[in-house]
């Protein structure tokens, strides 16, 4: 895609961003639009970077490395959001300001000791998966007060919220009731932890629901970026 087109589609999602926000009397300003950028080169994330997007998602380890060294002097926040290995934890630890996929207590430890001291807390969202038996990935609502209470004891690492990836649907029911699932998640999870504020949920085909819901992170890749080749 090139930069126009790019340009053009973020001018749209936003758009979307701000027609659910005021259907649900929320105010956009409280939605951070992450653009997932994973599978696509540098130049397209410096072109919705000159759109004024700020933040940006990547899922495989080192295709993002190549880009935030390639981009380092654009002052960008770079969201982990893909499966971790438990070796790959110390670059995760060293270049992402964020991680949304985290669901054990092992990842979470290895990143708390790996992370350099002078970035300051890593941000986590603990991964739920409420709804997708297609993926092993998440931790489940029954577990996942345990761990969020194991990782508020980590020193290097600030539990922020959950992240989910529900079943794919273009039934809005059914979206909103997944996402409705993680929100009463999050809110037993407030009862200890008070200060979460973070509910990363929405992709291309879901945001409306998931701002619905109450959603104050959505992950965008393909309705900014284009189809990926690979999945
Ligand atoms: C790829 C991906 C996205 C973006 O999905 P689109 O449907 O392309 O918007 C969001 N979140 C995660 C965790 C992803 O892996």
């Amino acid at each position: 895609m090139n930069k126009a087109t790019i340009a053009s589609q973020i001018s749209k999602v936003l758009t979307r961003i701000e027609g659910a926000a005021s259907l649900a009397s929320r105010r956009s300003d409280e939605i951070t639009l992450i653009a997932v950028s994973k599978t696509k080169p540098a130049e397209a994330i410096e072109a919705a970077a000159a759109c004024g997007l700020q933040h940006f998602g990547e899922n495989y380890l080192q295709e993002a490395l190549e880009k935030i060294e390639t981009l380092h002097e654009l002052d960008l926040t770079w969201h982990f959001i893909g499966p971790i290995q438990s070796n790959k934890t110390r670059p995760i630890a060293e270049h992402f300001d964020w991680v949304h996929s985290v669901d054990r207590l092992k990842i979470a430890q290895r990143l708390s000791d790996q992370r350099p001291a002078h970035l300051g807390p890593l941000n986590i969202c603990l991964q739920v998966n409420i709804s997708n038996e297609d993926t092993k990935s998440g931790v489940s609502a029954d577990q996942a007060p345990e761990l969020a209470k194991a990782i508020t004891t980590l020193p290097n690492i600030r539990l922020r919220g959950v992240m989910t990836i529900p079943k794919p649907s273009d039934d809005p029911a059914e979206q909103a009731a997944a996402f409705e699932k993680v929100v009463t998640l999050f809110n037993t999870l407030r009862h200890t932890n008070p200060e979460l504020d973070i509910l990363s949920m929405g992709m291309s085909q879901d945001l409306e629901a998931a701002i619905a819901a109450g959603s104050t992170m959505v992950r965008i890749g393909t309705d900014i970026f284009g189809a990926r080749n690979r999945s």
